[in-house]
């Protein structure tokens, strides 16, 4: 026996022997070091990537400490789309499968209120749901969340993601004070951290290592003598490596506007953004950038500054930056939360000091060369949708996922990120199905109105 087996924590020994037989032999090492404290009732935020087994974590506790003779609901899971509840709800019964009449009962949008409000009426151990639904049926009081000892956020960096930060906080104020809170997520941006503080007593974060810990930032370097090269060698590496997302930093404002302006007339989907634009028109290309429907972003570092993007694949420093520092704050944008990065840096031959200054062996690259300028641009994979409609209009991100969604509409996996600003909300969803997004909108409406609804391009 092996500290990794399942048999060495204080786990219900049916929910043991189960693991066996579904053949988890040993924990992961997000389980490994979130279990135990699980176990003990203390609130945990655990972070790990895609598929490294969070759903057995927080469901092994919850499961563990279940009542089952009570028929009360004990347990409550958010999730950020339809299609990952269910996934999680299918885990939780795998897992619970060796005790007797465990009801998992799920409740997301898209589906039809009635039947759910029955489910409801015939008791249930467990809920996993979607925010906004789950917000819904409190509203209309037909779940009520008193008996409530375990909470769980899974995925909570894309709910936040999908603006469904108040709903969870409406959600939370039903929820007894005194309950575990356990919270899941794949990265951990700042806003991780501040919801954390507001809904969760004293957590411990535990962190699984991902395989290449390291940041890995592959550095190139071009030399290129005038704006035509550059410009040129821009075009060949965004043809060449086809990234989502792209930062390129110019050394002033109006280099970053040409340097987008060309980008556009050769047909890659570039946006600018310099201190000289509106903040609605700056607010909007950010959105338009975090929601992958434009994959090159063009611009000045001061303008940078309050980018906060985990998934940049590359960076390109269509000018060397004048001090190292600024160089490695650059380049660090890319390749983080273990991800693999790239960065191109330009340089000209009366550049070669600030090439020295980066104190790292350089050798100059070599253009891409098999690339074919010609070929038509990729369409980013997401496009983002601006609805003429948002808070002052009483619209909430479940409204918007719940009218994309269902009969005639798109799977909630396909949509992105979504913004509710105050009289408008913006949402990505990907771009071969947004047809059908623009016309699930427009013929069903979002709670019974009629909304403008347009591509932002
Ligand atoms: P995450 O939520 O972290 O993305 P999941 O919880 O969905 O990952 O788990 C990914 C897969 O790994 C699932 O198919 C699950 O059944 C499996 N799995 C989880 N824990 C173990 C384990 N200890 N041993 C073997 N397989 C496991
Ligand atoms: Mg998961």
């Amino acid at each position: 026996m092996n500290d990794l087996s399942f048999s060495s924590l204080t786990l219900n020994v049916d929910l043991v022997k189960n693991l066996d037989s579904l053949g988890y032999s040993s924990m992961t090492p997000i389980q490994a070091l979130s279990l135990p404290m699980i176990l003990t009732g203390k609130d945990v935020i655990g972070q790990g990537k895609t598929g490294s087994g969070k759903t057995a974590a927080f469901g092994l506790g919850l499961l563990n400490k279940l009542d089952v003779k009570s028929y009360k609901i004990q347990a409550i899971v958010l999730c950020p789309t339809r299609e990952l509840a269910d996934q999680v709800a299918s885990e939780i019964r795998k897992l619970a499968r060796a005790i007797h009449n465990i009801k998992v009962l799920t409740l997301c949008g898209g589906a039809p209120f009635g039947p759910q409000i029955g489910s409801l009426e015939h008791g249930a151990h467990i809920v996993v749901g979607t925010p906004g639904r789950i917000e819904e049926h409190l509203r209309k009081r037909t779940l009520k969340l008193d008996h409530i000892d375990t909470l769980v956020l899974d995925e909570a960096d894309r709910m936040l993601d999908m603006g469904f930060q108040d709903a969870i906080d409406d959600i939370i104020e039903k929820i007894p004070s005194h309950r575990q809170t356990l919270l899941f997520s794949a990265t951990y941006p700042q806003e991780i951290d501040d919801i954390a503080a507001r809904v969760m007593n004293d957590p411990s974060t535990v962190c699984a290592p991902s395989t290449h810990e390291e940041s890995t930032i592959k550095q190139y370097f071009y030399q290129t003598n005038s704006d035509d090269e550059r410009m040129t060698a821009l075009r060949l590496i965004l043809a060449k490596n086809k990234p989502e997302s792209a930062l390129v930093f110019c050394n002033t404002k109006r280099d970053t506007q040409d340097v987008a302006d060309e980008l556009i007339y050769y047909g890659f989907y570039a946006l600018a953004i310099h201190g000289d634009l509106e903040q609605r028109e700056r607010d909007q290309a950010l959105i338009r950038f975090s929601n992958k429907s434009v994959s090159v972003l063009v611009a000045t570092d001061v303008a940078a500054r309050g980018l906060d993007i985990d998934s940049l694949d590359m960076v390109i420093n269509f000018n060397i930056a004048h001090d190292p520092e600024v160089h490695v704050h650059r380049i660090g944008r890319t390749g983080r939360a273990g991800r693999s990065g790239v960065a191109a840096t330009f340089y000209s031959d009366r550049e070669t000091r600030k090439l020295e200054s980066l104190e790292i062996e350089i050798s100059p690259d070599d253009l891409p060369s098999e690339v074919h300028l010609d070929k038509p641009v990729k369409k980013p994979v997401m496009t983002t949708l601006k609805i003429d409609g948002g808070k002052k209009q009483k619209l909430r991100p479940g409204d918007i996922v719940g009218g994309l969604t269902g009969k005639g509409g798109i799977p909630g996996d396909k949509i992105g990120k979504i913004t509710v600003a105050s009289n408008w909300s913006y949402v990505a969803v990907e771009t071969a199905l947004v047809k059908t997004a623009l016309k699930k909108i427009q013929n069903d409406k979002l709670k019974g109105k009629t909304f403008r609804v347009r591509i932002l391009s």
